[in-house]
């Protein structure tokens, strides 16, 4: 086995040219990055005001065919501001997957609310229709319109999928019972601008989303986020209160209700305007590493490589193993794998066995529980050498 990964170490090294150190995901950038940043300091424009900001939104919303996008200082501050203006309020329940980064836990709680988790499908590793179905039959009931958890005696107010890695959960059934049980779908697509369900972009199948432009997402902008939405009211206040609530004014200082600081400053626009004219290369650039690494995986006993489901265009942000724990350990994978300078990770840890989650509403999480073992990323940065722009 040792023998097995080592050998596949180098050949990932040799599918990426690499000789030294090969990390999980890192930023590419060119010259327009280097321009549009100086552009921003030689006119003094860093901060918070400067036309990139403005121009970042636009070019957000013409990508992803959304009607708004709102640039904000990271994606968990996104997801944080997209419950906020979905209504979801303090000591109701959001329905989520227990298998995510744990922002999307967190932003549920800054709104005071508590995440309920929901398993996941070993297709897609986002939230499963099926089960979330069955499971809200098991503990809800409806009072006055409303989804109540009959164990907790809380409303459950909202639904948040994330599609993980860039792959698009299944939309159609989640909007379903949404619409059958009177939720909102807020969606984390931190991980999944370029990916699209049934050839619409997500993030904007819900009421609102929430994007992440960390430095090792698709694209970054060193930090950033931006919130999505179709609804011009819902996008006009969650600007509002992501600038202070501050009431336009020649001079004065007027706030009418507590906001937030959390506007992307100008100078992280302009990287991003600079990555979002790079999109179609990353993208193009990770299939084609997909192709490679089929290539290499196809030949492995016990090992097979996250491919887009049928109704979905991913963007292959993070590439994925699934691994089978009968013919592999996961953990000697990720020893040999890092010792050999090849970056590798396990998926999350269930966001149900963290501390500070260990107490919240959850369903039966088996599939979670068996992917914990079974999931390995390995590196994903867009081929070097084949960019030249
Ligand atoms: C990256 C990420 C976030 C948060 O984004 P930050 O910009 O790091 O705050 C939220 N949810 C998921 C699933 C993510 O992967």
């Amino acid at each position: 086995m040792r023998k097995q990964w080592k050998q596949i170490a180098e050949d990932i090294r040799g599918i990426h040219g690499a000789n030294d150190f090969l990390p999980l995901h890192e930023p590419t950038f060119s010259e327009t990055e280097v321009e549009y940043v100086s552009d921003c300091l030689r006119t003094g424009w860093v901060s918070s005001v400067g036309k990139y900001v403005d121009e970042f939104e636009r070019r957000l919303a013409e990508y992803t065919g959304v009607r708004r996008a709102i640039a904000v200082v990271n994606g968990t501050a996104a997801l944080h501001i997209a419950l906020k203006v979905a209504g979801v309020q303090a000591n109701e329940e959001v329905l989520m997957p227990a298998l995510t980064f744990i922002a999307t836990a967190n932003a549920i709680s800054y709104v005071q609310a508590i995440p309920h988790f929901i398993d996941v499908s070993e297709e897609t590793l986002g939230i499963d229709p099926k089960k979330l179905e069955e499971h809200i039959r098991e503990i809800g009931i409806i009072d006055k319109g409303q989804l109540i958890n009959k164990v907790t005696g809380r409303v459950i107010r909202a639904v948040v999928p994330m599609h993980t890695f860039g792959h698009a959960v299944d939309l159609d059934p989640l909007i379903d019972i949404c619409e059958r049980y009177g939720l909102v779908l807020v969606e984390d697509a931190a991980e999944s601008l370029g990916s699209y369900y049934k050839g619409k972009h997500t993030g904007g199948f819900g009421l609102v989303g929430a994007l992440s432009f960390n430095g090792n997402k698709i694209m970054t902008t060193g930090g950033g986020g931006a919130i999505l939405t179709n609804d011009e009211k819902l996008a006009d206040y969650a600007k509002h209160i992501t600038t202070t609530a501050k009431i336009p004014h020649r001079w004065e200082y007027r706030h009418d209700e507590i906001g937030y600081n959390y506007r992307m400053p100008n100078i992280n626009a302009a990287i991003g305007c600079a990555q979002l004219e790079k999109m179609n290369h990353f993208i193009e650039s990770k299939r084609l590493l997909t192709t490679r690494y089929q290539q290499l995986f196809k030949k492995i006993e016990g090992v097979q490589l996250l491919i887009e489901p049928s109704f979905g265009k991913s963007n292959y942000w993070l590439q994925t193993l699934l691994i089978d724990e009968n013919t592999h350990a996961r953990d000697s994978i990720l020893d040999i794998l890092n010792g050999e300078g090849v970056m590798a990770r396990p998926i999350w840890t269930p966001l149900d066995q963290l501390t500070p989650y260990a107490d919240c509403p959850k369903a039966d999480l088996s599939v979670t529980n068996l992917l914990n073992n079974r999931v390995i990323n390995i590196p994903s940065t867009p081929l070097q050498g084949e960019y030249h722009g």
